[in-house]
Formats: C-alpha cells, structure tokens, sequence
C-alpha cells in the first residue's frame, strides 16, 4: 500500500464530466489499497476569468483582496470533486489552504510555504477517506488567504508530498509526460522518460510551463519522487530524478524552453564610470520589476550602452523609470523592444561537450534568424531572437540537436 499524492490541473477538472472521470480514477487507486491525497487545480479559465473580474475593477488590484478573490476557484473544484468521489461510496473531505493549515509567509499572488499542518490529513486517510486540497492557496500567521503565483497547484502538490514524505507524486495533466519541448509547438517533440531535476529546473524557469518552477526546487530540495502523467491516458509518464550516473551516454541536449514574456530595454550612450549598473537597475528593482539577463558592452570613448530584459508586462513601468534615470545620468537615449523571445537550450550533456553554443548559432543563422542577446549558465545557453521567429527557431534546434531523433533516455 502506497500514499500518493496525486495533482490534476485545470483542464483534467475542467468540465463537471472530467470531474467525474478524476473521481473515478482515485477510486481506482483507492481499490488497489493506496491512500490517496489529491490537489485540484480551479477549472480550466476561471482564475484568468477571475483576474480579469478584478481587472474591470481597479489595477493594478489590492494584492490582499486579489488572493481572496483567486482562491475561490479551487474551493469549487474541491467540493465537486469530493461529491463526485461520495457519491461513488469513496468517502472523502475536502480542504482549503488554510483549513489544512499551509503556512506561508505574507507576500501576497506570490506566497512561498514555510509549513504544513498534516495532522488532519494523516486523521483523515487513517479513517479511509480521501483528502482532496485546493491547490495554488495557503494562510499566512494572520490568518489572511494568500496563493502561489500561477501554476502554484504544482507545488502544492509537491509540497504535501514532502510533508506527509508521500511515496510519489503525480501531476497529471493535458499531456502525457515532459517532452524535449512544448509539443504544441514541434510535433515531432518526444516524451521523456526521465529528466534530472536539475534540467527540469532550468526547463520551468526558462518557460516551460508544465510545471511550477518552485515545485521543482521543492521535490529536488525534498527528495520527493515526482511524475508528470496525462490525466485520462494510461503511460508511464516522465519521471524527474536525480542525476544518473549509470548511463551509458547522456545527451548533449535534453530539451528545448522558450518564453514569449519577454522586452528589452537599452540605455544607450552612459558614461563609463563606477556605480553606473547599480544607478540603473537599483530603481527598477525597486519599482519590483524583475530583471533577467543583463548585458554591459564595452565601451569606446567612455560611454558605453547597457541593456537589459523584463517581463513583457513590466515593459512600460521600466521604460518610463530609464527615461529618468537616463536624464540624471545624461546618458543619450533609450531605446526599447518588447516583440522579443527568449529561446534556450537545456542539457546536463552540456558540461562535457565542446561546440554546443556555436551548433546553436549555426542552427540559427542557417534560418537566417538574428541573435539579439546571449546568456549562459553550465547547462544551458539562452538567445534573444524576434518574437516573430520563434517557432522556426525552435523546430530548427529541435532537428539540428537531433531531439526529435535521440532516445533521449534508453541509455540511462
Ligand atoms: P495544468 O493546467 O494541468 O497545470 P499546464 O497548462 O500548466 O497544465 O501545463 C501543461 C502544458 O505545458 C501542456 O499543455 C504543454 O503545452 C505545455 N508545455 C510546455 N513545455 C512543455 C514540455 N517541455 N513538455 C510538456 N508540456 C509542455
Ligand atoms: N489556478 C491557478 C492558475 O491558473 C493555479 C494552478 O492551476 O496551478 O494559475
Ligand atoms: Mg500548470
């Protein structure tokens, strides 16, 4: 007998039919003599849905009252699914975030955990009910609702898989498994069987969205065995583990991420001298807007120009905070662009093998793409391209590493 922890997303919980399906299949489990947890997702729509209802109203919203606001959506999906589960005479409970108590700390639409309470789970599964949690939400030391940031059902799940030490956890979903890259966008993408945590990690955080970022931090930092599976799809799905040293030969490249959310911003012309860096970006960090690559050129007759991205959302608020900072500075101008993508690719292989960046570079000027910007870290190099080449770049690196080839993981 097994306790899993088992997540379903907002399309696998979409329709009051697919509820029923997912209450079906944790009887299932429940008939084999497993415990079972489940995390919901709201339904599929409804947070935007809810998001834009605030929208209509004030924005940006009050952060306090936007949590409140987004956390309903995940209360309705629990009870459903409870009914949907006692109506099959599989007793079950539902519980919000904070009637579980899943502490977080106060940083409202971005709340990170700091505890969880299982005393009423652990009762519950030892009566023989299941435990269905609404996933995204938690409660700070005040008492106020808070939530996860988007996608933060995944760490939910992962994070009550942690705390009940959970002999797996499952994030099902509308695909049946991580695949070299988004499958909505190469065809020939191809499931993996397994993926390094560490490359999973850099995957979420560079844009692939099929799971939380700090879901992932949480499973690695907790060692907790975590799965990516369809929901209505029998497979063996991907599982993401630790490193395996036992294989044979790992690929140079295990997958392809890409992010859309992205602008660029340039001042061009500052003066050369100390402390420019930190004048410029102290105010925008400030201001709360998150900075990803930063780029300083060298420069020829004490000037030189710094350049750097946002998210596509904070685009104007660090254009308007440049224009200032550039007149103090008396730098010559500002110059922006938010049509741009961030395209990367991902690889533990990469640390062993030579000539992966220029493989990259020629993939891409082979289809006549421009590379803006570059960045790169031990297992993955990232280029800012047009947005309006992002899909040809992507599907051209997917063939040139031969992703669409390699049996990414029979070796291992
Ligand atoms: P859920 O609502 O179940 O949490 P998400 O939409 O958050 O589902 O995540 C699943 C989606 O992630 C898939 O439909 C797919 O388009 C996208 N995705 C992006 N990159 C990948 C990848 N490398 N492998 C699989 N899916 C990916
Ligand atoms: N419902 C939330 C969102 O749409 C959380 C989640 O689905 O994981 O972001
Ligand atoms: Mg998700």
């Amino acid at each position: 007998m097994a306790l899993i922890v088992q997540k379903y997303g907002g399309t696998s919980v979409g329709t009051v039919e697919r509820i029923e399906a997912v209450a079906e299949k944790v009887k299932g489990f429940r008939e084999r003599g497993d415990d079972v947890v489940v995390v919901v997702s709201a339904m599929s729509g409804e947070t935007n849905r809810l998001i834009g209802l605030a929208q209509e109203i004030q924005s940006p919203p009050t952060a306090r009252e936007m949590d409140v606001l987004v956390s309903t959506g995940e209360q309705v999906t629990i009870a459903l699914l409870c009914m949907a589960l006692n109506k099959r005479g599989c007793p079950a409970r539902s519980y919000t975030g904070s009637q579980v108590r899943i502490l977080t700390d106060d940083a409202h639409t971005k709340a990170r955990i700091r505890d969880i309470d299982d005393e009423n789970i652990r009762r519950d599964l030892k009566a023989g009910r299941v435990v269905v949690v609404a996933g995204f939400q938690g409660v700070d030391e005040e008492g106020n609702i808070t939530t996860l940031g988007r996608g933060g059902s995944d760490t939910t799940g992962v994070a009550l898989a942690a705390a009940l030490k959970a002999d797996e956890c499952q994030i099902y979903t509308d695909v049946d498994g991580v695949y070299t890259t988004d499958p909505r966008v190469v065809d020939s993408a191809r499931r993996m069987d397994r993926i390094t945590f560490e490359e999973m990690l850099e995957m979420a955080s560079l844009g692939s969205k099929v799971l939380q970022i700090r879901a992932v931090e949480f499973a690695g930092k907790y060692k907790v065995p975590l799965r990516v599976l369809h929901s209505f799809q029998d497979g063996p799905g991907t599982l993401i583990t630790i490193e395996d040293d036992s294989a044979v030969e790992r690929p140079v490249i295990s997958g392809i991420a890409f992010n859309r959310d992205e602008a660029k911003l340039t001042v061009l012309g500052v003066p050369d001298i100390p402390g420019v860096a930190s004048r410029i970006l102290g105010p925008v960090s400030e201001a709360n807007v998150e900075v990803d690559m930063i780029v300083q050129n060298i420069g020829d007759d004490q000037t030189t120009d710094f350049t750097f991205t946002v998210h596509r959302n904070d685009y104007e608020k660090a254009s308007e905070i440049l224009q200032r900072v550039s007149a103090e500075l008396g730098a010559k101008e500002v110059v922006g662009n938010n049509k741009i993508a961030k395209v990367s690719i991902v690889g533990v292989g990469m640390r062993s093998h030579a000539g992966v960046a220029s493989k990259m570079f020629t993939a891409l000027a082979d289809d006549s793409i421009n590379i803006q910007l570059i960045s790169t870290s031990e297992i993955k190099i990232s280029v800012i391209i047009a947005e309006k080449y992002l899909e040809l770049a992507v599907r051209g690196l997917h063939s040139a590493f031969e992703l669409d080839q390699a049996d990414v993981v029979s070796e291992a």
